[in-house]
C-alpha cells in the first residue's frame, strides 16, 4: 500500500503577524493553529502520518499545542524554510514513505478531499509531484515607483497552495542538491515545488479552494477565528420522596418533600447537563455517570454539570447561553430564580447574564399537576470551532 507522510513547517518566526507568539501558535477558534492543522492533516484518508518540524527554542509552544496529539518528536529546523524542510526529509529518511505532503502549519482549512486528490495526481505514472492551487482572478499590474508600469497578462498564472505532495526520494534529493547552492540562489526558492522544478521534476497542478488560505497577519488570524454555533436540549424528571428539600440548580429550596434519584436528583442540573452534551454528540448523563455506580449515590450533580462542559472545552467550544424550564405546581420557582442562576452560572463557570431559568405548572394536568414530581427541559447554545 502507497504511505504517505505529512510534513508540517512550523519553524517560520512569522515577523508579518507581529503577535506575542508565532502564528502557528497563535489560537484560533479556541485551540492553537497548528493543533487545526494536524487535525485537518490526520482527518485526510491521504495521509498516514504526521510529522512537525519547528524553530529551535519553540519546544514548549509545540508541546502545548499538541498536547494529548500523541505525534512522534518534532524535527528542529533550520535558518531557512528550504533548511527546515530538508531537515524534516532527513528526518523521515529512515522511514522512506512513498509520498511526502509538505503542507503550511498556517493553512488549518485544507479540506481533506482536496489532500487525496492532490496525492492521486503526484501518483500518475511520469510524474513526481502535485501541489494545490487556485488560479489567478486579480488583473496583474507591474508598479515602477508607484506608477503602473504594465498590466501583466494572467493567462496560465496560479496561486500555489500546500500541501505540495512528491515521490519522497525525488524531493529528498532534490532539497539535497538544493543545499549547495549560493544563498542568493536559494533565495527564489520559495516553496518545495520550486526546489522540485529546479531539479527537473515533472509537476502537476490540482485544482484547490480559496478557503485554504494562509494565516499570514493577524487580520488573517481575526478572519479565520470563525466558529459555528449549535443548539441542543436536555430533559429529566424526578419524583417526589419524603424529605424536607429539593436541590434545583445547585439551590437547596425547602419543600414538602424531596426528590428520589441518582445522586442529589437536581432535576435542573441533570437535564443542563443532557444538553450541553447533546452539542458535541457526547450522549447523555447516563453514559458519563451509569445510575447504577454506587460512587453517584447521594453525588452532588455540580460535577455532572462541570464534566459536560469539561469536556466541551476539550473540543475548544464554549457556553454561549442555558436557558432552564422548570415544570411544577410547587415549590414556587420565582423566590428563588436569582439564586438558581447565579449557582448554574458558577457551576458552568459563566456569566449570570448568559443563564436563564424559567417555570410554569401544567395547570393540576398530569403527573406534575398531581404534585408527583418535577420536570426539567434546558437548552444549551455552545460556539465549536469550524471543522
Ligand atoms: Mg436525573
Amino acid at each position: 500500500m502507497t504511505t504517505c507522510t505529512a510534513l508540517i513547517v512550523a519553524a517560520g518566526r512569522g515577523t508579518r503577524f507581529g503577535g506575542p507568539l508565532p502564528k502557528q501558535y497563535a489560537e484560533l477558534a479556541g485551540q492553537p493553529v497548528l493543533r487545526h492543522t494536524v487535525a485537518a492533516l490526520r482527518a485526510s484518508s491521504a495521509i498516514d502520518a504526521v510529522r512537525v518540524v519547528i524553530a529551535a527554542g519553540d519546544e514548549a509552544h509545540y508541546a502545548a499545542a499538541t498536547a494529548g496529539l500523541d505525534l512522534p518528536a518534532p524535527v528542529i529546523g533550520g535558518a531557512s524554510r528550504q533548511q527546515s524542510v530538508l531537515n524534516g526529509l532527513e528526518g523521515l529518511a529512515s522511514a522512506a514513505p512513498d509520498f511526502v505532503a509538505i503542507h503550511d502549519a498556517a493553512r488549518p482549512f485544507v479540506r481533506g478531499d482536496d489532500i487525496a486528490a492532490c496525492l492521486a495526481a503526484a501518483s500518475q505514472p511520469g510524474i513526481d509531484g502535485a501541489i494545490l492551487g487556485t488560479p489567478l482572478a486579480d488583473t496583474l499590474k507591474r508598479v515602477d515607483q508607484g506608477t503602473i508600469a504594465a498590466t501583466v497578462p494572467r493567462t496560465g498564472l496560479w496561486r500555489a497552495q500546500t500541501p505540495q505532495i512528491f515521490r519522497f526520494a525525488a524531493l529528498l534529493a532534490a532539497h539535497r542538491a538544493a543545499a549547495s547552492l549560493a544563498a542568493s540562489d536559494a533565495t527564489a526558492l520559495t516553496d518545495d515545488a520550486a526546489v522540485a522544478e529546479r531539479a527537473g521534476l515533472k509537476l502537476v497542478m490540482v485544482p484547490g479552494h480559496e478557503d485554504n488560505t494562509k494565516i499570514t497577519t493577524a487580520e488573517d488570524l481575526l478572519r479565520a477565528n470563525m466558529t459555528e454555533t449549535r443548539t441542543a436540549s436536555g430533559f429529566d424528571v424526578h419524583g417526589f420522596a419524603p424529605g424536607t428539600a429539593v436541590m434545583l440548580g445547585g439551590v437547596s429550596i425547602a419543600h414538602t418533600h424531596a426528590l428520589a434519584g441518582h445522586s442529589d436528583a437536581d432535576v435542573a442540573l441533570h437535564a443542563l447537563t443532557d444538553a450541553v452534551l447533546g452539542t458535541i454528540g457526547a450522549g447523555d448523563i447516563g453514559k458519563h455517570f451509569p445510575p447504577s455506580d454506587p460512587q453517584w449515590r447521594g453525588a452532588s450533580s455540580d460535577r455532572f454539570l462541570q464534566h459536560a462542559v469539561r469536556l466541551l472545552g476539550e473540543r475548544g467550544g464554549r457556553i454561549v447561553h442555558l436557558d432552564l424550564t422548570l415544570v411544577c405546581e410547587a415549590p414556587k420557582i420565582g423566590p428563588h430564580r436569582d439564586a438558581m442562576v447565579a449557582s448554574i452560572a458558577r457551576i458552568a463557570g459563566i456569566a449570570a447574564d448568559r443563564v436563564s431559568v424559567k417555570a410554569t405548572t401544567t395547570e393540576g394536568l398530569g403527573f406534575t399537576g398531581r404534585r408527583e414530581g418535577i420536570a426539567a427541559q434546558a437548552m444549551a447554545t455552545v460556539e465549536l470551532p469550524k471543522r
